[in-house]
C-alpha cells in the first residue's frame, strides 16, 4: 500500500473503491483534508497507513428483515450494522430507520461516529446500523413486529463488550424498548447491549436529553471563548425530533430566543421565541398528532411556511438538528448575509461541503456534529458503565458529567484548531479524534 501524501491522491484512491457512495466519500474527504497534513508530519502514522486503514470499516453486516404487517402480508426490509472501528472500545452507535438508509449513509455515519466517540474520551468504538423501514404511518403493533424481526438477526452480532446499538432518527424510546425486549428474551440476559433504555429497566438519567442539552453546553463554551454569551441571542433550530426539541428547550432555559422548528413539510417561525412551556408540551406530545408543529402553531399563532427551511431567518446562531445535508451552500450564504455568526451541528453532517466552506471562508464559527452533538453517545457510554456495575447514578451526577465531557471536547477542539485569530473547530475535532484513534491503532499492531 503506497502512502497517500496529498488530498487529491487520497480522494482518487477512495473514489475508485466506492464510486457510488457519495455520503461516505463526503465524510472521508472532510476528515482527510485536516488529517493528511498531520500524517505527513508524523513518520509513525505514514508508515502505518493509519488514515487509509481508518477509512475501511472493520465489518459490515447485511441481513434481510421479514415481518407481518397488520393485513397479514409479508413485508421485507433491508437491515445493516456497520462496525466501523473497535480500536478504543466496543462498537457503539445508533440505529436509524428511514427510507433513505443505505450502505453509503450508514458507512458515513459509522465513520463519523468513530471520530465522535473518540472525542468523548470514553472507551467506545464507532458503529451505525439501521433499516430502510419507515415507522411513520405504521401501527404500534407493526413497529413492534418489525423491531422484533430486526433484532432476531442483529442480536447475534451485538453484546455489552462487542457492539452496543442505541437510537437515531425514528428510533426512540418505543423502538428501543421493543428491540431490547427481543434481545433479552432471545439471550436470557440483562445487560448494556443497547442504550437509551427506559429509566425503569437499565436506562440512564439525562440520556434522552443528552444530545440537545450537550449541544447547548458546547454552545455556551463556544460563546464564552468568543467573549459573549447565549443571553438574548436569536437562534434558528431545524428539526422537531428529540435533538431539536431538547436543544430548543435548554437554549430557552439559558435565556436565548429560539425562533424556529421544522420538519420535512415546512418550518414554524415564531418571532417571540418559543416558551419553555410550549417546548415541554411538544416534547410530551411528540409523535401523537401527524404534524405536531401545526398543532403547536394553533396554540401560539406563529407563522407556518410549507416547504420552507429555517435558514432565511435573521439570527445570531443556527443549530441544524434535522438530518444530513439539510443546510446547503446557498442557505449558508443567506445566513451569513443576515448576520449569523455561529453554526453548531446538532444532527450528523447537516451542513454540506459548500456550506461548511462558506462558513469557514467568512470566519463564521462552525462546529461539526462529531464535536457538538457528542453528548448523546457520551451519555450512552455512561449508561453502559452503569449497566456493567448495576448502578443508577442521579440526574444531577449525569448532567454534570455531560457538562464536563462537552467542556473537554471543546478544549480539545480549541487546542488542535487554534489558528491565531480564529478557532477552526472542524479541524480541531478531526485532528484530536484522529490522534486518539491513530495512536491506538499503532499501539495495537497490525
Ligand atoms: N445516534 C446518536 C449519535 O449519532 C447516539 C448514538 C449512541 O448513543 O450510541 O451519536
Amino acid at each position: 500500500m503506497a502512502y497517500t501524501s496529498n488530498l487529491d491522491e487520497f480522494k482518487a484512491w477512495i473514489t475508485q473503491r466506492y464510486p457510488e457512495q457519495k455520503e461516505y466519500l463526503q465524510a472521508t474527504f472532510d476528515i482527510a483534508k485536516d488529517v493528511i497534513p498531520v500524517c505527513n508530519a508524523n513518520e509513525k502514522y505514514k508508515q502505518w497507513e493509519v488514515f487509509k486503514r481508518l477509512c475501511e470499516p472493520e465489518r459490515i453486516i447485511y441481513f434481510s428483515v421479514s415481518w407481518l404487517n397488520d393485513n397479514h402480508e409479508i413485508e421485507i426490509n433491508k437491515g445493516w450494522r456497520v462496525q466501523h472501528n473497535g480500536l478504543i472500545g466496543p462498537y457503539k452507535g445508533g440505529l436509524r430507520f428511514h427510507p433513505t438508509v443505505n450502505e453509503s449513509v450508514l458507512k458515513f455515519l459509522a465513520f463519523e461516529q468513530s471520530f465522535k466517540n473518540a472525542l468523548t474520551g470514553l472507551p467506545i468504538g464507532g458503529a451505525k446500523g439501521g433499516s430502510d423501514f419507515n415507522p411513520k404511518g405504521r401501527s404500534d403493533y407493526e413497529v413492534m413486529r418489525f423491531c422484533q424481526a430486526f433484532m432476531q438477526e442483529l442480536q447475534r452480532h451485538i453484546g455489552p463488550y462487542t457492539d452496543v446499538p442505541a437510537g437515531d432518527i425514528n428510533v426512540g424510546s418505543r423502538e428501543i424498548g421493543y428491540l431490547y425486549g427481543e434481545y433479552r428474551k432471545i439471550n436470557n440476559r440483562f445487560g448494556g447491549a443497547i442504550t437509551g433504555k427506559d429509566i425503569e429497566f437499565g436506562g440512564s438519567y439525562v440520556r434522552t436529553e443528552a444530545t440537545g442539552f450537550g449541544l447547548v453546553y458546547f454552545l455556551d463554551d463556544v460563546l464564552k471563548q468568543a467573549g459573549t454569551s447565549i443571553e438574548g441571542k436569536r437562534i434558528a433550530v431545524s428539526g422537531a425530533g428529540n435533538v431539536a426539541l431538547h436543544t430548543a428547550l435548554k437554549a430557552t432555559q439559558h435565556g436565548a430566543k429560539v425562533i424556529s422548528l421544522s420538519n420535512s413539510r415546512g418550518t414554524l417561525f415564531y418571532e417571540k421565541g418559543f416558551s419553555e412551556e410550549d417546548l415541554k408540551w411538544v416534547i410530551d406530545h411528540k409523535g401523537k398528532p401527524d404534524n405536531i408543529l401545526l398543532s403547536l402553531n394553533k396554540k401560539i399563532k406563529g407563522a407556518w411556511e410549507a416547504n420552507a427551511t429555517p435558514w432565511s431567518a435573521e439570527v445570531d446562531i443556527a443549530l441544524p438538528c434535522a438530518t444530513q445535508n439539510e443546510l446547503i451552500g446557498k442557505d449558508a450564504k443567506l445566513l451569513i448575509k443576515n448576520g449569523c455568526k455561529f453554526v453548531l451541528e446538532g444532527a450528523n453532517m447537516p451542513c454540506n461541503e459548500a456550506a461548511q466552506k462558506a462558513f469557514t471562508e467568512s470566519k463564521i464559527v462552525f462546529v461539526p456534529g462529531k464535536a457538538s452533538n457528542a453528548g448523546g453517545v457520551a451519555l450512552s457510554g455512561l449508561e453502559m458503565a452503569q449497566n456493567a456495575t448495576f448502578h443508577k447514578a442521579t440526574y444531577e451526577a449525569m448532567n454534570s458529567a455531560l457538562q464536563e465531557i462537552m467542556a473537554n471536547i471543546h478544549q480539545q477542539c480549541v487546542k488542535e484548531g487554534d489558528e491565531g485569530d480564529f478557532i477552526n473547530y472542524a479541524k480541531g475535532a478531526n485532528i484530536a479524534a484522529f490522534r486518539r484513534l491513530a495512536d491506538a491503532m499503532v499501539a495495537q499492531g497490525i
